[in-house]
């Protein structure tokens, strides 16, 4: 029970805060540290700075205008980004900065608190520089066809056969899932595929909302999904919702229509342990 509360969790609930009052002090941070010439000097120093994840409410932007907040060598920390921090098992987005006339290359995004930070192939931006973001957009458009992929999977399987995830990992068309089965066979996978792809044909809509923490909490979908570990500090929860399938907290990208998705392939399966089975997937067009 443990591990598997504890790898749902990492898997596929993630979080957010709204909270328009923390982008403001961000900017009065930046001018106040700008007017005094003194870049920076906040930096490690109680600085409040949180990064607005627009991929968060759009998951098709591609470019956005940034400031930059946070500077330490070759990496930036942005007031807001359509660039994906990697969590809950999707991989970071890559793309670009362009900043004073210069494009540096985004090698990996990352959280850490409420910041995102981008890891660039230079330095060279500063605190207060504004930049243009672009998303490698075909790369991150695969991911957002294979992480739907998995949420139709784990639907499927949580309506069908009553399992729970127990992990997942993915790239960029192609993922695998572990599931609380004690038995798998090939002509599960088939019949399991043959579902999944059913689902993909629906044409089922794929909604993302941030909702309350005491509105998610009424959800009893969401109680599945082990909302209940959410930490107390957290006040807003985001949902991904495949209307008629499949409902949790979750801060990845995805489609919006299921049919988005493509052909979904069972190209593997195999026992992780007693309780644990392991689906592998591809996604085609
Ligand atoms: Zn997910």
């Amino acid at each position: 029970m443990f591990v598997s509360e504890r790898v749902v969790a990492l898997f596929c609930y993630a979080t957010t805060r709204v909270v328009p009052r923390e982008n403001f002090l961000n900017r009065l941070w930046i001018h106040l540290s700008s007017r005094n010439g003194a870049r920076g000097f906040l930096f490690g120093q109680g600085r409040i700075i949180v990064t607005e994840l627009l991929f968060h409410t759009d998951a098709y932007l591609k470019e956005f205008d940034a400031q930059v907040v946070a500077a330490e060598g070759e990496r930036v920390a942005l007031d807001r980004t359509a660039l994906y921090a990697r969590s809950g098992g999707q991989p970071s987005d890559f793309g670009i900065l362009v900043g004073n006339g210069v494009t540096f290359r985004v090698v990996d995004s990352k959280k850490q608190g409420d910041e995102v930070w981008h890891h660039l192939d230079n330095a060279g931006l500063q605190v207060g520089d504004t930049v243009r973001g672009v998303v490698d957009w075909e790369r991150r458009y695969k991911l957002m066809r294979t992480h739907t992929a998995l949420h139709i999977l784990c639907g499927v399987i949580f309506r069908d056969y009553g399992a729970s995830v127990t992990g997942g990992a993915m790239e960029p068309l192609a993922a695998r899932m572990d599931f609380e089965f004690d038995r798998m066979s090939a002509e599960f996978a088939h019949e399991v595929e043959g579902r999944i792809n059913a689902e993909v044909a629906a044409a089922r809509e794929v909604r993302a909302k941030i909702l309350p923490r005491a509105e998610a909490f009424e959800i009893p979908d969401l109680i599945r999904t082990k909302i209940n570990l959410l930490p107390p500090g957290i006040e807003h929860v985001r949902v991904v919702e495949i209307v008629g399938l499949d409902l949790q907290a979750d801060g990845g990208t995805h489609v919006a229509n299921t049919r988005e998705v493509g052909t979904i392939r069972v190209v593997g399966h195999e026992s992780k342990g007693k309780i644990n089975k392991r689906l592998r997937i591809e996604i085609g067009d």
